[in-house]
C-alpha cells in the first residue's frame, strides 16, 4: 500500500500534476541581516569567497567557502534559538526528529492589510475568519503569513524608522492561539524574523519566538513566493543543515502543491 501511495506521488511529479515551489529567497552577500541594538551581539552577514574556478587553484573545478550566521536569509528557527525551549528534548538543528520537516501548511493572505500598514499585527480574529473560509488549521499544520514583504529589498525590508523596526507579525494572542489551541507545527513569515518589528515592545517581548519555541515548534523566516501557494493543501519541506547543537540553519524551503 505504502509503495502505491509513493508511485503515485512519483507519478504526480513527473506529470506536473504535484508541482514544486521554492519558497526561499537568493542568498548572497547582499542578504539583508537583522541589526541588534547594543549592548548584543551581530550575527555576521553571508560571505563567498572562491576557492577555485578552473584554474591554477583548481584546474577542473569550480567552488567557493561560504561563512554566515544561522540566521540567515530564508532560515529555521529550532525550538532551542530561544531561552523557552533551551531545556526541550531533540530541539537543536540535529536532533529535531526528520518527520517534523514535513509538513503541510495553512497560508494566510494579509498583503492587503500589510500594503496599508507595515506594523499590521496578525491577530487571532483574522485566523478564526480565515477557519470560516477554509476549515481548522489542523493540528501539525504550518501557519504561514503571507504579507507581501519578501518584495521588499535593502533598507524597506528591515524598515527601521525613528520609532524603530515597522514590520507585521503576530500578537502574542495570537500566537498563543496558534500554540494552545491549535498545535501548530509553527510559524513562517516574509519578513527578517518570525515576530513583528515592534515586538520587543510587546508583552512578553518577543511572543512568537518565546511561545512558539517554549513549545517546542518551529519557525520559518525571510520567505517569499507564498502568493503561489493555495491558503490549505501545500505541503512544505523545511529541514535545517544538521548543524551539532544549531539553533537555525539557512534552508532552502520548498512546497509541494497540486492542481
Ligand atoms: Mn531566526
Amino acid at each position: 500500500m505504502s509503495s502505491d501511495v509513493l508511485q503515485a506521488f512519483a507519478s504526480a511529479l513527473s506529470s506536473g500534476a504535484i508541482s514544486v515551489v521554492d519558497l526561499s529567497q537568493e542568498l548572497s552577500p547582499e542578504t539583508v541581516v537583522i541589526n541588534l541594538p547594543p549592548p548584543f551581539a551581530q550575527s555576521a552577514p553571508f560571505r563567498i569567497e572562491q576557492v577555485s574556478a578552473y584554474d591554477d587553484k583548481g584546474p577542473a573545478w569550480y567552488w567557493n567557502n561560504i561563512s554566515l550566521g544561522e540566521h540567515t536569509g530564508t532560515h529555521f528557527d529550532a525550538p532551542v534559538h530561544w531561552m523557552t525551549g533551551r531545556s526541550l528534548p531533540a530541539s537543536t538543528t540535529d536532533t529535531i526528529a526528520p518527520g517534523r520537516l514535513v509538513a503541510p501548511a495553512c497560508v494566510i493572505d494579509v498583503e492587503a492589510e500589510c500594503a496599508a500598514d507595515p506594523a499590521f499585527l496578525l491577530m487571532r480574529a483574522k485566523l478564526l475568519a480565515w477557519e470560516a473560509e477554509h476549515g481548522r488549521i489542523p493540528a501539525g499544520a504550518w501557519v504561514l503569513m503571507r504579507s507581501g514583504w519578501s518584495r521588499r529589498t535593502g533598507d524597506a525590508f528591515l524598515n527601521v524608522g525613528k520609532t524603530g523596526p515597522q514590520s507585521p507579525g503576530p500578537d502574542p494572542d495570537c500566537v498563543k492561539f496558534m500554540v494552545d489551541d491549535r498545535d501548530v507545527a509553527g510559524f513562517g513569515t516574509e519578513t527578517v524574523g518570525t515576530d513583528a518589528g515592534a515586538a520587543h515592545s510587546f508583552t512578553p517581548p518577543f511572543p512568537c519566538h518565546t511561545f512558539m519555541h517554549g513549545a517546542n515548534k518551529f519557525g520559518l523566516a525571510s520567505l517569499t513566493n507564498l502568493d503561489k501557494l493555495p491558503a490549505t493543501g501545500a505541503v512544505i519541506i523545511t529541514p535545517p543543515l544538521k548543524i551539532k547543537g544549531g539553533s537555525g540553519s539557512p534552508c532552502r524551503v520548498l512546497a509541494l502543491v497540486g492542481g
